[in-house]
């Protein structure tokens, strides 16, 4: 808790340095940032531990949203039979590792016993809820209208904002920011809501720019310049900005350039999917 308030009290400073760059005024006595989200109120049914109630604890993480994503199983997965450890409630509620209907009832000599079989390993049927969960049917732009889309109105507000990504390889990171042509994900839907709440608001200007780096076993690398085999450095001075001096920036003039300038930068990923490595093996 210690760490997570000293981050927020450098995220404030960030904020309020983006605003003096800005020439705005920082909001006296109110929070930074708008309490546009709610709080991430993880609940477990069978957990003990105060953190687990929803509404406990300070109100210090107003303004960010966590959102989770179920991807639906693959062919391997779907070829295995394998059990599916995943049970969406509704938007906002999840079961991880859920029951099976007949556990918690097992029967002897055509008797149904009282407890479960103590043969078989307890499953975990933890009940947590998040600011969004989105089932494996959803699509992109679901996801996209409950996340993102509200980000940008804060970032037109003047503030910094953050997208993260977080999950297993093959969990559906990519598929979701970056998507493909035919499915784009939520990192085009948002560039093209910004380019055109640009596009409405004559009276400013805007400047957009890009950047695409990797960071790979301690390794940084801009996924956007030819020379693929020259690393960077990122570096903190000490008002604590950090810059990664020689990474390549650029000035896309559309989403669609945005999404191409992406998806090249994804082949140059150290573990961009090939056909032949395709989920499994990665
Ligand atoms: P990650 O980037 O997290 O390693 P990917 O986005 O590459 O994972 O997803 C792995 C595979 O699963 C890809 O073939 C992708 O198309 C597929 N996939 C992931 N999420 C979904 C989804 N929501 N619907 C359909 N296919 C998905
Ligand atoms: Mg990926």
């Amino acid at each position: 808790l210690i760490h997570f308030y000293k981050r927020r009290l450098n995220e404030e400073k960030m904020v309020k340095n983006f605003q003096t760059l800005r020439g705005i005024q920082s909001p006296v006595g109110k929070s930074p940032a708008p309490a546009r989200g709610r709080r991430r109120s993880i609940s477990s049914k069978t957990g003990s531990s105060s953190a687990s109630k929803p509404g406990a604890g300070p109100s210090i993480a107003a303004n960010i949203n966590v959102a989770v994503r179920v991807r639906p199983e693959n062919a391997r997965e779907e070829a295995g039979c394998q059990r599916n450890i995943i049970n969406v409630i509704d938007k906002n509620m999840l079961v991880f590792d859920p029951q099976d209907e007949d556990e918690g009832s097992f029967f002897f000599k055509g008797k149904r016993q009282g407890m479960r079989d103590l043969n078989k390993k307890a499953k975990k049927d933890k009940t947590f809820t998040f600011d969004n969960v989105y089932s494996p049917g959803s699509t992109n732009d679901e996801v996209f209208q409950g996340t993102t889309k509200n980000v940008v109105t804060t970032l037109f507000d003047g503030y910094n904002c953050c997208v993260f990504a977080y999950g297993a390889t093959g969990s559906g990171k990519t598929h979701t920011m970056l998507g493909s042509q035919d499915n784009p994900g939520i990192v085009f839907m948002t560039m093209r809501e910004i380019f055109d709440r640009v596009d409405l608001k004559e009276d400013t200007n805007f400047e957009i720019f890009l950047s695409y780096l990797e960071v790979y076993n301690e390794t940084v690398r801009d996924l956007l310049t030819l020379d693929q085999t020259k690393t960077l450095k990122v570096r903190e001075d000490n008002k604590q900005t950090t810059s990664i001096p020689g990474l390549s920036v650029h000035k896309p003039k559309d989403p669609d350039e945005i999404l191409q300038l992406l998806s090249y930068g994804n082949s140059n990923r150290s573990q961009h999917p090939t056909d032949h490595n395709k989920e499994s093996s990665r």
